[in-house]
């Protein structure tokens, strides 16, 4: 099909995307197959290279580029090798935006630097083992002991599992409110954050998909995102761009199979 919805910045944007990944990622998906996850290296060189959250700010490191084509143009070239593993759309297109547009202004500058550079790879967290399609039906719960949040529960299929120092983890915060849930950053290496097994699937081998697990993970106030019942409105709201790009890859990866 003629497209020409792509100008001349949007195409060299592809040839560099395209070398890239040539270059980077293509030599070593048999390996990170047999791993079970990419190498956490790649992610650094492409934050380097300006491929990680395009979109952001100058002053996060970003290049400002608020244009959904250059997200578009990855999720196509990473289809085109044929590579699920390495998660750019989660990372740049679903995570990122969370935190640039519900994140105060402090929570913004401490983490989206790391982000852009690919040091600080994301992960989202709201699918358990009870609760897929229908969220509200989600157990984890978060309850205010006035300094911190204490989280329990657990989730299941979540992609950068292993790779991820930031989980964006969606959790239930009011008894009475089946939609009142709010979403916390939970950061690699707290105390009662735990990584179960990867998962087998019947593809996408080198993408690491796991469970997690949070037993009384003292989560600082901080560390909420927004407001601490309107995480089902942010889900509701952002879950849009992730089909979109989970769509750009379908056609892609249908059209590099053909
Ligand atoms: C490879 C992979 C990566 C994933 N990564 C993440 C991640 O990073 N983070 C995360 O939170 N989750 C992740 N998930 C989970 C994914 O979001 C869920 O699988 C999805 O939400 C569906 O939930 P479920 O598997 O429990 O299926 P269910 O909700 O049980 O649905 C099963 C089937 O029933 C249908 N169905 C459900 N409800 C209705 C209804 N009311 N009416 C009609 N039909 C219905 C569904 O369409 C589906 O066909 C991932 C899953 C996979 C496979």
């Amino acid at each position: 099909m003629q497209r020409n919805h792509f100008d001349t910045e949007h195409n060299l944007f592809r040839d560099a995307f395209a070398a890239f990944l040539d270059k980077e990622v293509v030599p070593h998906q048999e390996e990170w197959e047999a791993a079970g996850m990419v190498d956490r290296s790649v992610w650094a060189k492409a934050g380097e290279m300006g491929f990680l959250l395009p979109w952001a700010d100058e002053e996060y490191g970003g290049a400002g580029l608020k244009d959904f084509r250059y997200e578009q143009i990855m999720c196509e070239e990473l289809a085109r090798i044929n590579e699920p593993g390495f998660m750019i759309p989660l990372h740049s297109a679903l995570c990122g935006p969370y935190i640039a547009e519900y994140g105060s202004a402090q929570q913004k500058a401490c983490w989206l630097p790391g982000i852009v550079r690919g040091e600080t790879i994301l992960a989202v967290a709201m699918t358990e083992p009870a609760a897929g399609s229908d969220l509200a039906g989600m157990r984890t719960t978060a309850v205010d002991k006035g300094d911190h949040w204490l989280l329990n529960g657990s989730k299941v299929f979540i992609s950068n599992g292993y790779l991820a120092d930031l989980v964006i983890v969606a959790a239930k915060t009011d008894p009475a409110n089946k939609h009142a849930m709010g979403l916390f950053l939970v950061e690699r290496g707290m105390q009662g954050f735990e990584r179960g097994k990867k998962l087998k699937k019947l593809g996408m081998h080198s993408q690491d998909t796991a469970e997690l697990f949070f037993n009384d993970v003292k989560v600082p106030k901080e560390n909420l995102l927004g407001d601490a019942k309107g995480g089902f409105f942010y889900l509701m709201n952002m879950l849009a761009q992730e089909r979109l790009t989970n769509a750009c890859g379908a056609v892609a990866g249908a059209e590099a199979a053909l």
